[in-house]
Formats: C-alpha cells, sequence, structure tokens
C-alpha cells in the first residue's frame, strides 16, 4: 500500500524529471506552438547547410540523431505529465489496465509507471 508521505515523494521525483526533460528537450528543439505535447527538432548550433554535399550529409544525420533523442525526451516527458495529472485527478498509484494498486516498488523504478507489475508486460497497449 502507498502511503501519502511515499506518494509525495514519488510526485516531488516526477516534478524534477520533468524539470530535467524539460531543459534537455529546449536544448535539442522547440515545443510546437500548436501541440504543446509535440517537439520540434532544431538544426544544430553551428552546422549550416553549405555547397559540400558531404558536409551536407552530416548536418542531416546530426539532425537524424537530435530527432531521436527528441523523440524518446519527448516519450518520456509526455508520462511524466500524465503521471503529474493523476495526482489532481487522484489517480496516481492506480494500475491502468485492472484499476488495482500499483506496487510501491514498481513505482519506486519507475514513478511513471501505468500498471500494476501483474499488468506491465500489456502496459504498451494502452493508448
Ligand atoms: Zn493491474
Amino acid at each position: 500500500m502507498l502511503t501519502e508521505e511515499h506518494k509525495q515523494l514519488l510526485k516531488e521525483k516526477l516534478e524534477r524529471e520533468r524539470e530535467v526533460l524539460l531543459t534537455e528537450l529546449s536544448r535539442l528543439g522547440a515545443q510546437n506552438p500548436a501541440n504543446p505535447a509535440d517537439w520540434m527538432a532544431a538544426k544544430p548550433v553551428g552546422d549550416e547547410f553549405g555547397a559540400d554535399r558531404t558536409d551536407n550529409a552530416a548536418v542531416i544525420e546530426d539532425m537524424h540523431t537530435n530527432n531521436a533523442s527528441l523523440n524518446e525526451l519527448e516519450g518520456r516527458l509526455n508520462n511524466v505529465l500524465r503521471a503529474l495529472q493523476k495526482f489532481t485527478n487522484g489517480t496516481y498509484g492506480v494500475c491502468e489496465i485492472s484499476g488495482g494498486p500499483i506496487e510501491p516498488e514498481r513505482l519506486d523504478a519507475n514513478p511513471a509507471a501505468r500498471t500494476s507489475i501483474a499488468h506491465m508486460r500489456d502496459e504498451h497497449l494502452l493508448s
């Protein structure tokens, strides 16, 4: 059973992770004004397109690398935001599949976990 005190610690952990992710995302890209959950990759600083095809390929390669990190960070941020929203809704610590409690040790390992241990294999099925 998750105590209120434990829940508060997990909330603080999520809030710190949100700050770290937002800092990292702002470094790599910019938030889409039309959709705050979406982040767009910025062209790496100092990388400019020019006449040299090889150089341009390297710039594009950097943008792809950036975009992959951006997508991963964006996914993590959206998970963290979803988890924080549950504190407002009063559903934090509740398995989204069974409606049962999520084990405190699972939340310690991943405060943004959406399911209990029994249902973690099906977490990817959630929208
Ligand atoms: Zn469950």
